[in-house]
């Protein structure tokens, strides 16, 4: 029995092989490295394929007893699926049904899905709870939305069994092995705060000090990698456990600390992790950024036994600072 991890060589999928592993599981990486990195996979048969190919796909789940996928493979940049969604809409939904076709056809009938707190679009309320409204504002979010519902209908059709689990910023690196956040170009505010702190850009440009929040910027709801990475891992055996007595589900859960810090907070936590000044200006918005996005995690608690275990944001900020300068060009050399 294994777990076939695409996207594996992203970021969040990266870590998730590394918790699998640690655990004991056999793994095996798909990736067609469109925007990740070979050698962040450690440990883990890889393959550079594509979720498309569908005979490669086949192949690759019976090859190695595939029992389960964890599926990151996407894009997931916000701004650009604004400019070009039909790019989301082919690389996320239709790839996606392409790889649900590759896995009724090889009889794998579990995935775990990587959605997102794009999903509910602008809050209705705070802290944002899995049956709150969701109604994207961007394509990207709107892909992710609809990848999850495409899973409810599998589940009547062919009994497809899902876990799609929706996270607010992730940020952070492993706390040992040498695999941390690295995109190009980078627009996460983390890895940019911290750019700016080695010198590797002038400032941090702060997107809006005019929202209604305790300084005027944004608020979210920061998450340790590790501790999405072990989330991923619950909802593997809570799949298995449900197939074991004859169930199926097609369930979400929301992944965040439930506790919100502004851009300018972070900044100031990262000031004193770092002991670098981190020059800041404020700019003006960056369209569609809801002013503040905070989960409760409630029901992953309950339901997965999900417990983060890095929820401070000193030390997320920490970890991400310490991959960041054993590796100021991340998987570049
Ligand atoms: N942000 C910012 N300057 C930057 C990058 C991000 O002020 O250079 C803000 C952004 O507007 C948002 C927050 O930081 O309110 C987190 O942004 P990020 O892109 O990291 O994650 P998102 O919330 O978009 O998923």
């Amino acid at each position: 029995m294994s777990i076939l991890v695409t996207g594996g060589a992203g970021y969040i999928g990266s870590h998730t092989v590394a918790e699998l592993l640690a655990h004991g599981e056999e793994v095996v990486v798909v990736d067609n490295l469109g925007t990740g990195h070979a050698a962040s996979v450690l440990g883990a048969p890889f393959y550079e394929a594509d979720i498309r190919d569908h005979d490669r796909i086949v192949h690759i789940l019976r090859e190695h007893a595939v029992d389960t996928v964890v599926h990151f493979a996407a894009n997931s940049l916000v701004g650009e699926s604004v400019k070009n969604p039909l790019k989301y809409y082919e690389n996320n939904v239709a790839a996606t049904a392409r790889l649900l076709g590759a896995m009724l056809d090889a009889n794998v009938k579990r995935i775990v899905f990587s959605s997102t707190a794009a999903v509910y679009g602008e809050p209705e309320r705070t802290p944002i709870r899995e049956d709150d409204a969701t109604v994207p504002t961007n394509p990207y979010g709107e892909t992710k939305l609809a990848i999850e519902r495409m899973f409810h209908w599998c589940r009547e059709a062919y009994g497809l069994s899902s876990i799609s689990l929706r996270y607010f910023n992730a940020a952070g690196a492993h706390p040992t092995l040498p695999i941390g956040e690295h995109h190009n170009p980078e627009t996460h505010l983390i890895p940019i705060i911290l750019q700016a702190a080695l010198g590797q850009r002038p400032e941090v440009s702060i997107f809006g000090d005019d929202y209604p929040t305790v300084d005027g910027t944004c608020v979210r709801d920061y998450i340790h990698v590790m501790d999405l990475a072990s989330a991923h891992r619950l909802a593997v055996e809570r799949l298995r456990r449900l197939e074991k007595s004859g169930e199926t589900a097609a369930e979400a859960f929301n992944l965040g600390n439930g506790e919100g810090f502004s851009v300018k907070q972070v900044i100031d936590v990262a000031r004193e992790v770092t002991g670098c000044a981190i020059p800041a200006v404020v700019g003006p918005r960056r369209a569609g950024d809801p002013a503040v996005l905070v989960a409760s995690s409630d029901k992953a608690r309950e339901v997965l036994g999900w417990r983060p275990e890095r929820a401070d944001l000193r030390e997320i900020v920490d970890s991400a600072w310490r991959w960041h300068r054993s590796h100021p060009h991340g998987y570049e050399r």
